[in-house]
């Protein structure tokens, strides 16, 4: 992957990253509604733990861990499979760091060119690249 894209590229990069993890979130919330649903009808209820804490920790601390878990993979995996990463430092252009490599042209981490279009904001069109 090359080491400097267009301010656009980055753009639609970010853009593809968003609608990844509202599909990524949603998957991840997915547990809790499958829950929720059994625990109103009589198929979870046999086999839920007797104690009210046992019971809380399988209704809302495993799903809870498995959200945080898939969320937590997404945000290590996806920004290096989406060329959201400095191709120098390895830092994630996501948040601050993504609006700051917009803004100034350079990673957040290192200050090493991202952008391979800095002074201009992107309206140049293709370089040729
Ligand atoms: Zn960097």
């Amino acid at each position: 992957m090359s080491a400097l894209c267009t301010r656009d590229e980055l753009r639609r990069r970010f853009k593809a990253y968003e609608r990844q993890r509202a599909i990524v979130s949603a998957i991840g919330f997915t547990p809790f509604l499958v829950i929720y649903v059994l625990v109103h009808t009589r198929y979870l209820r046999s086999w839920l733990p007797p104690s009210h804490e046992a019971e809380l920790v399988v209704l809302i601390a495993l799903p809870a861990a498995w959200f945080a878990m898939v969320m937590l993979v997404h945000s290590w995996l996806a920004p290096g499979l989406l060329g959201l990463r400095c191709a120098q430092c390895g830092h994630r252009l996501l948040g601050r760091s993504y609006a700051d490599a917009l803004e100034t042209g350079q990673c957040n981490g290192c200050r090493a060119p991202v952008i391979s279009d800095p002074t201009s904001a992107g309206t140049q069109g293709p370089s040729g690249t």
